[in-house]
């Protein structure tokens, strides 16, 4: 099968590779038709994580079942599915709680001896291949893949975000405690937090404020009632803080993570962290989904190398905040989005801007890692 492969630093290639076959009884083979490019593997693309040579990227993936092992009872051969970018069991301690980012049984203990949590194509998220391919192993299908409805062969744009942005946009806006009527900004434009303002659109948010410098991705969350806040143009948390008459916005939302830069390029990890601390309110909460890993090989900052930032904890203290953090737990939301979706409520493709044949993957990365203007989201095809 073709795979789009990470040989190294900017450098993917699509190869032929052995082909993902049913591995155990549990498992479910899916003929991928739509895959998505995150921004969470352009961290791997740039050789900021310990994502190894060889390995294949992809985990927003969409497709329909090509086989089944003999132990899955419910997905059919045939059947549409969008599949969570975590991968759960369904039966352990963490994914009973629906914390199903933080499964014990498909955790990969050689990062660490207590590690919880799985993805596809992933660094230190276990040795599963990734979906950017024309074939995916699901472990566990029948709780790992969401069955969609009739309208999805031509509603793949859509149904595809449900393997992670959109449940992953809408989680932050849960970590962070968004309620109906309260305010909320959001550090960052990319497609995740698109994902968390239109969330608090539908949630009934009265104000969301969206911060960036890409004039394409401001303009997007202009489009769906969002305010956008060009931070090039001034402080932004001057913006927010003019915005919500001095007092700071109810909620904050951190769609950024460690690779955070000023609007000139220069990394600073904690620069979103104590933005938000500044711009949410006493007492206000923050959701974290943004990528923060335990090491980066490459750090601008030397004291990332280990994951530390110089956070302003006495102000966060002093303002009675509180953060949650981590992957989102996609089967928390998948259904409820999905129907959501399906009935008109929501329509999470308007930010795709490249629907790309899957061998264009090389030159896509190149765009998307660059955020060239007018490159917001690529979704890549598999049929010729
Ligand atoms: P992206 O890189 O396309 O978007 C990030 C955006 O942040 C860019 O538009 C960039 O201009 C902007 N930005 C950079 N520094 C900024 C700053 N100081 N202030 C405001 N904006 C700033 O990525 P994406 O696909 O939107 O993903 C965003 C983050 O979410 C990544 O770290 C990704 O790994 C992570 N992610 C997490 C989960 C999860 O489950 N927690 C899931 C998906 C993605
Ligand atoms: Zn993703």
């Amino acid at each position: 099968m073709r795979a789009v492969v990470y040989n190294g630093p900017r450098d993917v290639a699509v190869q032929d590779v052995p082909d993902a076959r049913i591995e155990k009884p549990t498992d479910v083979l899916v003929r991928i038709t739509s895959t998505n490019i995150c921004g969470s593997d352009l961290h791997m693309y740039e050789g900021r994580t310990d994502f190894q040579p060889g390995s294949v990227f992809g985990h927003e993936n969409l497709g329909q079942v090509a086989e089944v092992g003999s132990g899955v009872d419910r997905v059919k051969v045939g059947d549409w599915v969008a599949i969570p970018f975590n991968i759960g069991c369904g039966f352990c301690k963490n994914c009973e709680r629906g914390l199903s980012a933080f499964c014990l049984t498909t955790a990969d203990r050689s990062v660490m001896p207590n590690m919880a949590g799985a993805a596809y194509g992933f660094a230190d998220m276990g040795p599963y291949r990734g979906g950017q391919a024309d074939l995916l192993r699901v472990p566990y299908g029948d709780y790992n893949c969401l069955k969609l409805p009739p309208d999805a062969e031509e509603q793949q744009n859509d149904y595809v975000m449900l393997a992670d942005i959109f449940p992953t946009g809408w989680h932050c806006t849960e970590l962070a405690g968004l309620c109906p009527g309260e305010s909320v900004v959001i550090y960052g434009a990319g497609p995740v937090g698109l994902m968390a303002a239109y969330s608090a659109m539908i949630k009934g948010a009265c104000m969301v404020m969206v911060v960036d410098r890409h004039p394409d991705r401001l303009r997007l969350a202009g489009s769906i009632g969002a305010l956008a806040i060009d931070d090039s143009k001034g402080s932004p948390v001057d913006q927010v803080l003019e915005l919500t008459n001095g007092i700071g916005a109810d909620r904050g939302c951190e769609c950024v993570g460690y690779q955070a830069h000023d609007p000139g390029g220069e990394e600073h990890p904690n620069m979103t962290m104590n933005d938000l601390v500044k711009s949410v309110k006493f007492t206000g909460g923050i959701g974290v989904v943004g990528v923060y890993t335990p090491q980066d090989p490459a750090p601008q900052d030397p004291l990332y190398k280990q994951g530390e930032i110089v956070f302003d904890h006495g102000l966060f203290w002093f303002k009675g905040q509180h953060i949650g953090t981590g992957q989102c737990n996609v089967k928390a939301y998948n259904r409820q989005l999905r129907d959501l979706i399906s009935t008109g409520r929501a329509k999470p493709s308007f930010i795709v801007s490249h629907e790309l044949p899957l061998d264009e993957a090389p030159n896509a990365y190149q765009h998307f890692d660059a955020r060239d203007d007018g490159w917001t989201k690529v979704v890549l095809k598999t049929a010729a």
